[in-house]
Parts: structure tokens; C-alpha cells; sequence
């Protein structure tokens, strides 16, 4: 037996004692820690062990009144990187703000501002991917020389000057900028809002940047 089935079954017996003393057996389950609590359903997604929790109907209709998400994340609009799949959360977990190339502009600084402002959430995670479409399209204009069609030019120009001093190096210039991307999405998360920034300082809000494994689907922390 591996340690992570072990935990498993020793938090279900938890979950099962406690049950009978009324209390809510996810309550048992959830690491206190948001972020703990994200990589602990990383882990189970990516062995094969995901819980699914909260994505009953009950669920629904206890969250239909209300939702205190634990955690906001901003990640690419890419079909292979679901928040709730890959971190294993349920409905009403996570405030999932989500746009190709995990680009923070103003309209998702008000997104996450809201969710830190309303709910309280004391976690804000950046989730960068493999292999990121926004960054190759960036990589292929700076190499080409040329812009990318219609509004993804937009994205393009977006991130352009964060992939553009690495164009020319050495290794993989998109993996590179997949990480260089999440490391200023998180520094400008503290830099164009004062409301986050201040949250941050006051020691109530986390912000962490992360590199999600295509090939793997595991979750790694960059900073
Ligand atoms: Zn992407």
C-alpha cells in the first residue's frame, strides 16, 4: 500500500467517525490549507483517484443559495487544463477565471478582485501549461517577424514583451515562456491592484504562480 492510498483510507475512516457526530464529512477531508488543499486533488487526479466530491446535486442545491469558493484561479483557456478536473474540486470550490495564455488584464483584475472582496478567498493561483497555444502563437510572430489574425493579436501583444527577451536562447523558448509568463501574471497581480496587494500585505491572501504537466497532469509550483 503507497502512501497516498493509505491517507485516503485513513481520512475516510476520519470522515466516517466524525459522521456519526454530525459534521460534514468533506470537512474532514479538506486540508485546512487552501493551497494544500488544491494539491491534494492534484495528487488524487493524478493517480487515478479522484473523489469527485461536489458535483452531486446536492451540491448544487446547497451552493444554488450562495458560494464561498476557497480558492480563485487564473488559467488558460485551454481545453486540456479544467481547473476542477485537474485540482479534483467540486462545484462552488474554485472562482476559475480563465483566458488563453492566463493573460491578467483589467477585466479579470476586477474578476479576481471580486472574488477576493466577496468571498474572501485566500488563495489566488496562476496556472500556466505546457505547450501553451498563446505562447507558441507569441513565439511564432516574434520569429516570423509578422502578427497573429484578428483579436489574437491582442493576446499576441499581450504577451510579447514577456516571451520576447527570451526569442534566440538556448532550450525550449515556448516552455520558457510558459514559466516567464506565470512568474509576471503573478507579479502583476500585486502591481496593477492595490486592493490584492494590500490583502497580500496584510498577510490574508496568497498569491502563487504553478506549471500544470500536460503529459502527466501534475501541478507544480513555480513561486
Ligand atoms: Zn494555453
Amino acid at each position: 500500500m503507497d502512501l497516498s492510498r493509505r491517507s485516503l483510507l485513513i481520512s475516510g475512516a476520519v470522515a466516517g467517525l466524525v459522521g456519526a457526530a454530525a459534521v460534514p464529512a468533506s470537512a474532514a477531508t479538506h486540508p485546512n490549507d487552501p493551497l494544500e488543499r488544491l494539491l491534494a486533488g492534484n495528487r488524487r487526479f493524478v493517480a487515478g483517484r479522484a473523489h469527485h466530491l461536489h458535483q452531486s446535486l446536492d451540491r448544487l442545491h446547497e451552493v444554488a443559495a450562495g458560494q464561498h469558493p476557497f480558492a480563485v484561479t487564473i488559467g488558460c483557456a485551454d481545453s486540456r487544463v479544467p481547473p476542477e478536473v485537474l485540482f479534483d474540486q467540486g462545484l462552488g470550490d474554485v472562482f476559475d477565471n480563465r483566458v488563453a495564455g492566463n493573460i491578467v488584464d483589467d477585466l479579470l483584475l476586477g474578476s479576481i478582485e471580486f472574488a477576493v472582496e466577496e468571498f474572501g478567498c485566500p488563495l489566488v493561483v496562476v496556472l500556466g501549461h505546457e505547450r501553451c497555444g498563446a505562447i507558441s502563437a507569441t513565439v511564432d510572430a516574434i520569429e516570423s517577424g509578422g502578427t497573429a489574425p484578428g483579436h489574437i493579436g491582442a493576446i499576441v501583444e499581450a504577451l510579447r514583451p514577456i516571451v520576447e527577451p527570451l526569442a534566440g536562447g538556448p532550450g525550449d523558448v515556448v516552455e520558457h515562456g510558459v514559466r516567464a509568463n506565470v512568474v509576471a501574471q503573478v507579479a502583476a497581480l500585486t502591481a496593477r491592484s492595490e486592493l490584492i496587494a494590500g490583502h497580500v500585505a496584510a498577510g490574508e491572501l496568497r498569491v502563487v504562480g504553478a506549471r500544470y504537466d500536460l503529459d502527466t497532469g501534475r501541478v507544480t509550483l513555480l513561486r
